[in-house]
C-alpha cells in the first residue's frame, strides 16, 4: 500500500510528487503519455520563474527527474478506473494499487474542430501541436486555426519556419493577449482570415488546401495550404472518474483552491475548473493537493 497516488505526470502530477516525496510519504505516480504532459510538446517556455528560457521537454525532464530523487516511483501506464472502500482506494492500471490518498493531475487534450475525416487527416497534414510539427513544414504554407494564446503562439512560432501562415478565427478579433496579436500583425508572413469557419481540408492523399466560409457573407474560399494546425481549445481528461470527481458542465473537476474533493481525494493542474491555466498555477495547485494530501495521511 503506497501513502499517496498520484495520476498524470505533467507539472501538476509531478510536483505533486516532489513535495509529497519530500516530505517522507511513498508515492505512486501514473503517466498514460509523456512526461510533462502538455509542456513536453512546447518549444520554447519563457515565463515559468527561474528559467529565462527552457525547451518543454527539458523542463519536464527535470520535473521528472526531481519526482524520482524525492522517492516517487513512477510508472508509464494510464489509471483506468478509481474506488474507494473504508477509506482505502484501489487504482486500476494494468493491476490494482492501493493508497490512502489520490491526487487526479488528469490535464486536458486538444479540441476536434469536426471537420470531415478529420482523425485520418492527422499525419497527412493535420497537427495539434505546431511546435512537435511545424518543422515537417518549414518553407510551405500553412493555416492555424483558432483565436486564444495558443493560436497565435503557434501562428508566430510557424511563421518563423513556414512560407506563409494563414490564421483562421472564426471571430473579428482575438482572445489571445495583445502583445502577442500586435507580435502577429507585425509579421509580413501571417495573414489573418478573420469571422470565418474551417470547413474542410481537402487531402490527395496529404493536405493540399482547406475551405473556409465567411460568417457575415456566407461566401466560401479555398486556401492553398500544406499544413493545418488546430488551436482550438482543450477538453478535460476527466471523463473516466465522472463517478468520483465532481464534474462541471464542460468536464472540469469543480474544485476550489484548496484542491479538495474530499478527505483522500485531490485535483490539481489544468484538469481543475479555474481561470488561468499555465505552468505556474498548475504547479501551485500540485502544491496544495500535496500538502493537503500529506495532512489528512498525518491526521
Ligand atoms: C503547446 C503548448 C505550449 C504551452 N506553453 C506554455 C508556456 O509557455 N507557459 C505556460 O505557463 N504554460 C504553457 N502551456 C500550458 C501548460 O503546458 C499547462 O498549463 C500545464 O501543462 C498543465 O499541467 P497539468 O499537469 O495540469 O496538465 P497536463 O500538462 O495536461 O498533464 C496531465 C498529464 O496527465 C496524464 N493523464 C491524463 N489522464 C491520465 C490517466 N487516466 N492515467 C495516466 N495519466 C493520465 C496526461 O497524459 C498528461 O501527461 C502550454 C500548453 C501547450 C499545449
Amino acid at each position: 500500500m503506497k501513502d499517496i497516488i498520484i495520476i498524470g505526470g505533467g507539472p501538476a502530477g509531478l510536483t505533486a510528487a516532489i513535495y509529497a516525496g519530500r516530505s517522507g510519504k511513498s508515492v505512486l505516480l501514473f503517466e498514460g503519455k509523456s512526461f510533462g504532459g502538455q509542456i513536453s510538446k512546447s518549444h520554447k517556455v519563457e515565463n515559468y520563474p527561474g528559467f529565462e528560457e527552457i525547451s518543454g521537454f527539458e523542463f519536464s525532464m527535470k520535473l521528472k527527474n526531481q519526482a524520482e530523487l524525492f522517492g516517487a516511483e513512477i510508472i508509464q501506464k494510464k489509471v483506468k478506473d478509481v474506488k474507494e472502500k473504508d477509506g482505502i482506494f484501489t487504482v486500476t492500471s494494468d493491476t490494482d494499487y492501493e493508497s490512502k490518498a489520490v491526487i487526479f493531475a488528469l490535464g486536458t487534450e486538444p479540441k476536434r474542430s469536426g471537420i470531415p475525416d478529420e482523425d485520418t487527416l492527422v499525419g497527412r497534414g493535420l497537427s495539434y501541436c505546431a511546435t512537435c510539427d511545424g518543422n515537417f513544414f518549414r518553407g510551405r504554407t500553412v493555416a492555424v486555426i483558432g483565436g486564444g494564446n495558443t493560436a497565435v503562439q503557434d501562428a508566430l512560432y510557424l511563421s518563423d519556419i513556414c512560407k506563409k501562415v494563414y490564421l483562421v478565427h472564426r471571430r473579428d478579433a482575438f482572445r489571445a493577449e495583445k502583445s502577442l496579436v500586435k507580435k502577429a500583425e507585425e509579421k509580413e508572413n501571417i495573414e489573418f482570415v478573420l469571422d470565418s469557419l474551417l470547413i474542410s481540408a481537402e487531402a490527395s492523399p496529404i493536405i493540399k488546401s482547406i475551405t473556409v466560409e465567411n460568417k457575415i457573407t456566407g461566401e466560401r474560399s479555398e486556401l492553398p495550404v500544406n499544413g493545418l494546425f488546430m488551436a482550438i481549445g482543450q477538453t478535460p481528461l476527466t471523463a473516466d472518474f465522472a463517478d468520483i470527481l465532481p464534474l462541471d458542465s464542460y468536464g472540469y473537476v469543480a474544485v476550489q483552491e484548496n484542491c479538495t474533493v474530499k478527505n483522500g481525494v485531490y485535483v490539481c493542474g489544468d484538469c481543475r475548473a479555474k481561470d488561468i491555466r499555465q505552468l505556474t498555477t498548475a504547479t501551485a495547485d500540485g502544491t496544495v493537493a500535496a500538502t493537503k494530501a500529506i495532512e489528512y495521511i498525518d491526521g
